[in-house]
């Protein structure tokens, strides 16, 4: 099975991130916001086999992306809080 690492990094990030901003965090908004993180963030998969998905996940959060991860993060939440879709 293959997972995409990045969702895990901008799911962190975004959470992370969200504690310091005022907007609207439901549902909609957040899969937005990490839809348009992800579409700038290059994928990264990695194969996973029964159980040894988390050892997995944490070996590679010590590489994940800073910089370009946190850009798309704070784009995302901006532009999303300014184009909600929901009233
Ligand atoms: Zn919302």
């Amino acid at each position: 099975m293959l997972i995409n690492m990045m969702e895990h990094y901008v799911d962190e990030k975004l959470s992370e991130r969200l504690k310091n901003y005022e907007c609207c965090k439901c549902e909609i908004c957040m899969e937005d916001m990490k839809a348009y993180a992800l579409n700038r963030l290059p994928a990264k998969y990695v194969s996973t086999v029964n159980g040894q998905i988390f050892t997995r996940i944490n070996q590679e959060l010590e590489n994940q992306p800073g910089v370009d991860l946190e850009i798309a993060v704070l784009q995302a939440i901006q532009f999303v809080s300014e184009r909600k879709r929901h009233s």
